[in-house]
């Protein structure tokens, strides 16, 4: 079956996130959140529900996992007209970094940032697009701590509920969601 975007304005938030079914490989439903993108009203919509839970006392920086989370870092901190720190891939970023290695499902994986940028005491929400087992989100975390920020949040566009990252990351900070999905179906919509 074909997928299409809602062709209706104001459609729940979760209609415009794609399955890609065994993508990157078989046995995982990618969530494809650029239809979201490529729709100025929902992720209008999207960017301010994300937000609102931290309008009355935002962060002082936004810190971004590459790759799809520098989209959302970056339209947070405009929204709030705050900064953004990048947490990159091993190799990408110029000069002197601070790294932390995670696991992912097979193997092992690294973020690095630059360490020279901030004061220590910078209170930093961290974002990103999709958290699934919650291992990157900690990773980034754990960057945020060994900068001497103080990482106040996370948040995400997408949870994906049955994968338990939520769990993981509230021992260190508060977990926000806009849209979050229960297995193929969908769970719970903020707006
Ligand atoms: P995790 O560390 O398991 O929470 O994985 C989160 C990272 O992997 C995020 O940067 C997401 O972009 C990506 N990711 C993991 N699973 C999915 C999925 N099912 N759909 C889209 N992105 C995903």
């Amino acid at each position: 079956m074909t997928w299409s975007p809602p062709d209706r304005p104001h459609a729940p938030l979760s209609e415009w996130v794609r399955p890609i079914h065994d993508w990157p490989r078989q046995g995982v439903l990618f969530r494809d959140l650029t239809p979201l993108w490529a729709d100025a009203e929902a992720w209008g919509r999207t960017v301010r529900a994300l937000a609102k839970p931290f309008d009355a006392a935002p962060p002082d920086l936004v810190l971004g996992i590459e790759a799809r989370g520098f989209l959302v870092a970056a339209a947070l901190a405009a929204h709030w007209k705050r900064g953004v720190l990048l947490a990159r891939k091993p190799g990408k970023l110029p000069g002197k970094t601070l790294k932390e290695e995670y696991e992912l499902e097979y193997g092992r994986a690294s973020l690095e940032t630059h360490g020279d940028l901030l004061r220590p005491g910078t209170r930093v929400l961290i974002a990103d697009d999709v958290i699934a087992t919650g291992g990157t989100a900690q990773a980034a975390y754990q960057l945020a701590k060994a900068l001497g920020c103080t990482p106040i949040a996370f948040a995400f566009l997408v949870e994906l509920l049955y994968l338990g990252g939520r769990a993981k990351l509230e021992a260190s900070a508060p977990v926000h969601s806009v849209i979050a999905f229960n297995g193929e179906g969908r769970a719970r919509v903020s707006e």
